[in-house]
């Protein structure tokens, strides 16, 4: 259920995209500026675990006549496997959401108080006040341990953080308590919202999953994202086209790197994908 007037038909959608809410560089106001400044005319923020800056990001959206979507990106799991769950048009005031996003905050605090003993562990001087001082508003994440470690010139840029340090099975990844990708699902739809996989071409062993999530309500897949290649883009739309679901497209800006202000709503997301994403929200919303 979008908030305000429906947007202009040939304006932009940004519907994936961070703030200093977790791991994006730019406040939530900020980024409603750069939607005035690109012709994003809906925006999504989908910071991870957490619709914390929503309120900030609706009031900035609705002065500046932008449709403003709610939105979440949950870290959720199957298979013991990290799976990023997208959520839109839920109510960011119901309390489980809330209570969600306040456990997580928390857990992702002692998740990185285990991080840096790790990475101390491996010999480097970080500290944990050094990774806090990465983040405005407090809701950690690798990022942050990343951009201390540049900072004190222990990685070139943050792929080397990930690639050597903090992606999933190296030395300084430390996993949570994930959601399951059904709780997920479920913890959304409960809030009168839908949810889309995101960037579900990283995911490996990932498609036999498809079928049962959609029975759930699962509404789409994220087809098209910077980590994809036209073979993931086509795969996914088969598969996506298989269990009936619609196709998003996004940028999942954050800020920074590679992250130029010119990208924020640059995805190309087709016309009859925006259609059906719009026919989705309203379908739930009127449910
Ligand atoms: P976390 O939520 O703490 O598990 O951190 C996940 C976040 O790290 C993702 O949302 C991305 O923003 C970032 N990330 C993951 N992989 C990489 C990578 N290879 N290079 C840079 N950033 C990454
Ligand atoms: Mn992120
Ligand atoms: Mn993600
Ligand atoms: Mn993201």
């Amino acid at each position: 259920m979008p908030s305000n007037a429906l947007p202009e038909p040939n304006a932009r959608f940004e519907i994936h995209s961070h703030s200093t809410v977790s791991d994006g560089l730019y406040s939530p106001d900020r980024l409603a500026e750069l939607c005035v400044k690109n012709g994003v005319g809906l925006w999504a923020l989908t910071d991870h675990d957490t619709c914390g800056g929503c309120e900030e990001a609706w009031s900035a959206a609705r002065d500046k006549g932008v449709t403003f979507v709610p939105g979440i990106e949950i870290s959720a799991q199957a298979k013991g496997r990290s799976i990023h769950v997208l959520g839109y048009g839920f109510d960011p005031d119901g309390a489980a959401i809330r209570s969600y996003g306040e456990r997580m905050e928390r857990g992702r605090f002692g998740r990185m108080e285990t991080m840096v003993k790790r990475m101390q562990g491996l010999g480097f001087g970080v500290t944990l006040e050094e990774v806090l001082d990465e983040s405005e508003r407090g809701n950690i994440g690798r990022p942050h341990l990343g951009r201390a470690m540049l900072k004190k010139g222990y990685v070139a840029n943050m792929q080397e953080a990930f690639d050597l340090y903090l992606a999933e099975g190296q030395p300084g990844y430390v996993a949570m308590k994930w959601l399951e990708v059904e709780e997920a699902i479920e913890l959304i739809a409960a809030a009168g919202g839908i949810t889309v996989i995101a960037h579900p071409g990283r995911y490996e062993n990932f498609a036999t999953h498809v079928p049962r999530w959609a029975e759930l309500g699962l509404a789409g897949l994220e087809v098209r994202h910077p980590s994809h290649d036209l073979n993931d883009e086509e795969r996914l739309s088969h598969l996506a086209a298989q269990s009936g679901l619609i196709k998003t497209a996004s940028t999942d800006f954050h800020g920074g790197g590679r992250d130029g202000d010119d990208r924020f709503g640059s995805a190309n997301f087709p016309e009859s994908w925006r259609e059906d994403f719009l026919a989705r929200l309203k379908k739930t919303a009127s449910a």
